[in-house]
């Protein structure tokens, strides 16, 4: 037995017929790591670029206090993350508490009471529902007489090109895109294919603001979705871009005007960009920035072996072994409640952090059915480090996502087997 072996069957809680079949399907997967490893390479350097032509510098890595007046770490680091997505600005701060609070951010800041807001990609991630009002809560951008449309992608999963344009009208003002497919079973999109529906829109009408919901899609290709139109680029720090080390955060990079309507709506009119203290986070924005390709690039090798693994034991995966990829999400369908709570089990076993606590499913907020979620995480519900999830429903898919490192992901799923 190689030492690794005998670490997984004597120490780890692997099963030898399980570690057997790992190997076998890793063994098939030698040409798609190294293309992994490639595309991480790009970003890495891209990343580094952008540090160094911004001078980065040691001074930048400590914070301020109270208003945050002059946080020069704060204002570079923006200006690095605008160079990355190739945008005129973006802001990137602590304040911003997930993921759907960037998008409401950038929401809520670009429109105004009488617009339209439309998703030509089907129904928006769960949170999203409250934000728009599909789902009446306070606050929502319905309260405020935003009004809503949505065209669902057609059956084979292309844009509906046709009910596209006849959705857009005067109103329209802000179409939002997301790049994910979250906790639905359509494909993710491509920043190609994202770039063509942005084409199309702009081609009926040029100032719609095109917003792009980039939850983790960040640094799984060579491009980003700001690198074909999108106006916005909307993401959370504790996903892709924070590389694991952010310990909150979200972004939203984009045109300067776009920027600047979110930075007001965050902190005040009048105060924009100008406050906001960072207090000891930005050591950890930008080493988390700067670790974020390769693990990225972890966390997709644990995606594909996972698509390969489940995918040979006949359960349906989306995307399927072969299929390209533009997130790092893995969606096994699972079939029976039994079998998705007993794969987050799995997953929760093989983490650092949290490793003898039993995952139950909960009703979260901002989810319309009980979830539940495996995370043994350093950082609260961090899902850039090993975690699964999903709503307890049907198909009973689990979400997997994750991995600071691939050694990590590969033995959480040879732990959910
Ligand atoms: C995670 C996610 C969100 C929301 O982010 P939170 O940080 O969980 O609030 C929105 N959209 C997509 C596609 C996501 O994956």
């Amino acid at each position: 037995m190689s030492s690794a072996k005998e670490m997984y069957i004597n120490q780890m809680g692997i099963d030898e017929k399980v570690y057997d079949f790992s190997e076998e399907i890793l063994s098939g997967l030698k040409e798609r790591f190294e293309a992994i490893d490639k595309t991480a390479e790009c970003n890495q350097m891209k990343v580094i670029a952008a540090m160094q032509k911004n001078k980065v510098a040691e001074m930048h890595l400590s914070g301020t206090t109270g208003y945050g007046y002059n946080d020069d770490g704060r204002d570079t680091l923006e200006q690095v993350y605008a160079d990355i997505f190739h945008t005129e600005a973006a802001l990137v701060r602590p304040q911003i508490m997930c993921g759907t609070h960037a998008l409401n951010i950038a929401l809520s800041a670009n429109l105004r009471p009488g617009d339209e807001l439309l998703s030509p990609v089907g129904k928006p991630y769960d949170t999203m529902d409250e934000i728009i009002g599909i789902r009446p809560s306070k606050g929502s951008l319905a309260e405020y007489g935003v009004s809503y449309r949505q065209v669902d992608l057609l059956e084979n999963g292309d844009f509906d090109y046709d009910g596209i344009r006849a959705a857009i009208n005067d109103r329209t003002k802000l179409v939002t895109i997301q790049r994910s497919k979250g906790y639905a079973s359509r494909p993710t999109l491509s920043v190609k294919k994202i770039g063509e529906l942005i084409s199309f829109i702009k081609g009926i009408k040029p100032e719609v603001i095109c917003m792009v919901d980039n939850c983790y899609g960040e640094f799984v290709e060579l491009t980003e979705p700001s690198d074909v139109g999108a106006d916005m680029v909307v993401g959370s720090l504790i996903k892709n871009p924070g590389g694991g080390l952010a310990p909150c955060g979200g972004y939203i990079a984009g045109t300067k005007e776009c920027v600047e309507q979110a930075a007001f709506r965050l902190s005040s009119p009048g105060l924009g960009k100008e406050v906001g203290a960072t207090l000891g986070v930005n050591q950890s924005f930008y080493q988390g920035l700067f670790l974020s390709p390769t693990v990225v690039a972890g966390a997709l090798k644990g995606a594909i072996f996972a698509a390969n693994a489940y995918e040979k034991l006949g359960y349906r995966v989306i995307p399927d072994g072969k299929e390209s990829r533009h997130d790092i999400i893995q969606a096994v369908e699972l079939r029976t409640p039994e079998a998705l709570i007993a794969f987050c089990k799995g997953i929760q076993s093989a983490a650092p952090v949290d490793s003898f606590v039993t995952p139950e499913p909960w009703a979260m907020p901002g989810y319309d059915s009980d979830v539940i979620m495996a995370a043994g995480a350093f950082v609260q519900g961090s899902s850039i480090e090993l975690s699964a999830d999903g709503p307890l429903r049907e198909p009973y898919s689990a979400y997997f996502q994750g991995g600071l490192t691939w050694y990590h992901a590969k033995y959480g799923i040879m732990m959910s087997m």
